[in-house]
């Protein structure tokens, strides 16, 4: 893991922190989710400076986190155990985001790994190594849509998949490759029926 580490910490979904966690969590519940039709996420708008103003949000709606500011500095894919049962896919992708640009709408479930002290996880994930994070997840729908782990007390994680947004950048690390399944970064590679 010495590479990862090079690159910016060793935990690749790691973002989040102790009290902003708190914090954050109470806005999320206290707030009334302005609920948007199930379905992908509006576009991103640009603004004359150039920032961006992004929603990632649940299948059904009623979570939703809208991401004002550039471009995310860390994106990252992780094909770690945790990674692939979290997401129920064979790899995930998340951004981190600077706590002030995010602000977070509707009712979270929240699901921490490691639970505690003595919590021993029997599968090497990208979020121990960092120290745990809490992750957010939509009680109606299931979707994990933000997280914040104890690596990096000053940014939110979002799954990258809420936006829905193809023009999303793509990811600047990979971790985790040994977990790998062989196709799947190269699926053009595969001898498939394309479904429009
Ligand atoms: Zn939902
Ligand atoms: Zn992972």
């Amino acid at each position: 893991m010495a590479s990862l580490a090079a690159l910016g910490g060793a935990c690749l979904a790691g973002i989040g922190c102790g009290a902003g966690v708190v914090k954050l969590k109470a806005t999320a519940v206290a707030s009334t989710a302005t609920t948007q039709a199930s379905g992908a996420s509006p576009a991103p708008v640009a603004s004359e400076a150039g920032d961006k103003k992004r929603i990632a949000q649940c299948n059904c709606g009623q979570l939703r986190v809208t991401v004002t500011g550039p471009d995310p500095e860390r994106i990252s894919l992780c094909h770690c155990n945790l990674c692939q049962k979290q997401s129920g896919n064979i790899f995930a992708v998340q951004a981190r985001f600077p706590k002030e640009q995010v602000a977070i709408e509707g009712k979270s479930t929240s699901w921490k790994l490691p639970k505690d002290e003595a919590d021993q996880i029997a599968y090497r994930n990208c979020v121990s190594l960092g120290g745990g994070a809490v992750f957010h997840f939509c009680p109606e729908c299931g979707s994990t849509v933000w997280y914040t782990a104890d690596a990096d007390a000053a940014r939110i994680g979002i799954k990258v998949g809420c936006f829905t947004d193809p023009s999303f950048p793509p990811p600047k690390l990979s971790g985790f490759e040994s977990y790998m399944h062989p196709w799947a970064l190269n699926t053009p590679a595969l001898q498939v029926q394309h479904i429009p």
